[in-house]
């Protein structure tokens, strides 16, 4: 059975709304778009819905207790409570360097979690 819904392309930041018709996966019409990329956008939603994520990651002796952390691309949406459930778990040692990768090959999905900012260890801080 076909349904018509609304979704807001977060592609750019335009954010158009786009009027989607589609029979399950099966993408049958779009209206709203201002580029193709919004067809495309659409057509990954029903298919393959992925998101940035960014969270923290706990740091023992560090100059603050958690770091800021990324996913180095979009991550599958329906494994994302999974993966921060994961990622909770972690305990890094300081000192952490920005871009490090806190968890290789998340979920076996080949997507790494790095750091998004240094955290030096809290001796080394405090004594500059
Ligand atoms: S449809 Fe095109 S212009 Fe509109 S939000 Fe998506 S990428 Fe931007």
């Amino acid at each position: 059975m076909a349904i018509t819904e609304e979704m807001i392309c977060i592609t750019c930041p335009m954010g158009c709304t786009i009027q989607v018709t589609h029979e399950g996966d099966t993408l049958l019409h779009v209206d709203g778009n201002t580029c193709k990329r919004g067809q495309d956008y659409v057509q990954r939603e029903l298919t393959d819905p992925r998101r940035m994520v960014a969270t923290t990651v706990k740091v023992k002796e560090g100059l603050h207790p958690l770091v800021p952390v990324y996913t180095t691309a979009p991550f599958p949406k329906p494994r994302i409570f999974e993966l921060l459930t994961e990622v909770r778990k972690l305990e890094i040692e300081a000192p952490v360097t920005k871009g490090q990768v806190i968890l290789n090959n998340a979920l076996g999905t080949g997507i790494n979690i790095v750091a998004s900012r240094e955290m030096p260890h809290i001796q080394i801080a405090n004594s500059k």
